[in-house]
């Protein structure tokens, strides 16, 4: 038998094969179990969740001769048999993106009047149908909104929010979930079970975190690996086939933060650069890191996270306040990066920032030491510039019965009633102005420190 890819090989072929969706599942099954089928549905969700694959299987179902009592596609009459190997007449599978125009919506229209060729039911089944235009969305309309009663639609999209909002109340709308990590990690396993390779369990976990929720992507990478390396397979083969960038190299970065070893950004530039790493995606992975990090600072454990013992010792080199730091930094430089034309040198600086940041002060730590410093003090400088600022405020006399007939009108204002009023000399600062006056040094000392990085 020919070589197929994982993601065709093992596509579900029954409802219970399907990963994470099962309330779509269910209400799809409940359908077919009272004939309740809607002319038209349309199944969202990001890239390879499964859209097309539902749409497939429902469309197996209801053309199936034999429904078994769970609602799932025998596999073995004539009309599953024709589905499977794709030669079903009845069945007819447009892509959007390369049938976008109004010719071809009308071309559509006119087959839709013929009867089915063999099948109960003549589906269509149109995949990014957000890519068709105005033009081809309305001559769509026509036909949606009167089908022939042997006619379904079944239309999958990336982006619902671009589907025509009259053709979107005419279908059943379905959004599929993201695949778990959990769920992924169980359906590659599976399928390295069945092709009898041995794998390590944190390469699933790895190819999880990098597939983003797509099962589509998690098969293809893990079809990828399998054919460049030797079984059995581990993280670091596949770090290889996959041009990641080494847990390790991460590790040694933060062993470098806490030596304040700044000689390592140049090492880990080079060696990024010699092998050919995209600086876009190193700045990734290190977001990807110091996440985690600030993660296990936080006391939530990171699922399925691997090198667990590497990370718990990395997360204990640095503050939360630090790990926080370090991604607002890189989140700013990651916006950055296409405007900059000299990566190598940029990269070197990024990475001289992180470690040395280790000693960075932060403005709250800033004031809280002056605030302490200003404490144990009290008769400093500061103070008493404070209780001389305050000393040359004209004196005034109290205001007493005796004197309300010279009371001046910026005193009028200050005296809601007419009881005796005494104001008091100050003889400690006002805290509250203090607080400003060294938040502003505090900041301003940043601006400092941020120039010389
Ligand atoms: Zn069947």
């Amino acid at each position: 038998m020919s070589y197929q890819p994982s993601p065709r090989k093992f596509r579900p072929q029954t409802f219970s094969s399907v990963v994470g969706q099962e309330a779509i599942v269910t209400t799809l099954k409940n359908a077919l179990r009272h004939n309740r089928l809607a002319y038209a549905y349309l199944f969202c969700g990001s890239r390879g969740t499964g859209k097309t694959t539902l749409a497939r299987l429902l469309a197996k179902a209801i053309n199936c001769h034999h429904l078994t009592e769970e609602m799932e596609p025998c596999n073995a009459c004539p009309s599953c048999l024709d589905m499977m190997a794709g030669k079903s007449l009845d069945i007819l599978e447009i892509d959007g993106a390369s049938n976008r125009g109004i010719d071809d919506m009308r071309t559509l229209n006119e087959t839709v009047g013929y009867a089915p060729a063999s099948c109960r039911y003549k589906i269509y089944i149109i995949d990014e149908v957000h890519m068709l235009t105005k033009e081809a969305f309305n001559a769509l309309l026509k036909t949606l909104e009167e089908p022939p009663s042997h006619v379904k639609f079944f239309f999958a999209t990336t982006e619902p929010h671009k589907v025509l909002p009259t053709i979107v109340s005419r279908c059943q709308r379905f959004d599929l979930n993201r695949i778990t990590q959990e769920l992924m990690i169980h359906k590659l396993k599976r399928i390295t079970d069945e092709m009898n390779i041995a794998c390590d369990e944190q390469v699933f976990s790895l190819i999880s975190q990098l597939s983003e929720g797509s099962l589509r992507d998690g098969e293809s990478l893990l079809d990828q690996i399998i054919c460049s390396t030797e079984a059995p397979i581990t993280t670091t083969q596949v770090s290889r086939v996959l041009g990641l960038v080494p847990h390790q190299v991460l590790f040694a970065l933060d062993k470098a933060f806490e030596k304040h070893s700044l000689s390592y950004a140049f090492e880990l530039t080079e060696e990024l650069f010699t092998s050919g790493k995209d600086i876009a995606y190193f700045l990734d992975t290190l977001l990807e890191h110091y996440r985690t990090l600030l993660q296990l600072k936080l006391g939530k454990q990171p699922s399925l996270i691997h090198e667990r013992e590497h990370y718990i010792a990395s997360a204990a080199l640095y503050s939360e306040e630090q790990c926080l730091y370090i991604l607002d930094y890189l989140i700013e430089w990651q916006q950055q990066l296409n405007r900059i034309p000299f990566k190598r040198i940029l990269l070197e600086m990024i990475l001289l920032h992180l470690i040395r940041s280790k000693y960075r002060l932060s403005p709250a730590t800033l004031v809280k030491r002056l605030m302490d410093l200003e404490q144990r003090a009290p008769s400093s400088l500061l103070h008493k510039e404070e209780v001389a600022s305050v000393a040359q405020v004209p004196e005034r006399a109290p205001i007493t019965e005796a004197r309300t007939s010279t009371i001046t009108k910026e005193e009028k204002q200050e005296l809601p009633a007419k009881e005796p009023v005494t104001i008091q000399q100050p003889t400690r600062p006002n805290p509250a102005r203090y607080d400003t006056l060294l938040r502003f040094a505090a900041v301003e000392l940043e601006g400092t420190t941020k120039k010389e990085g």
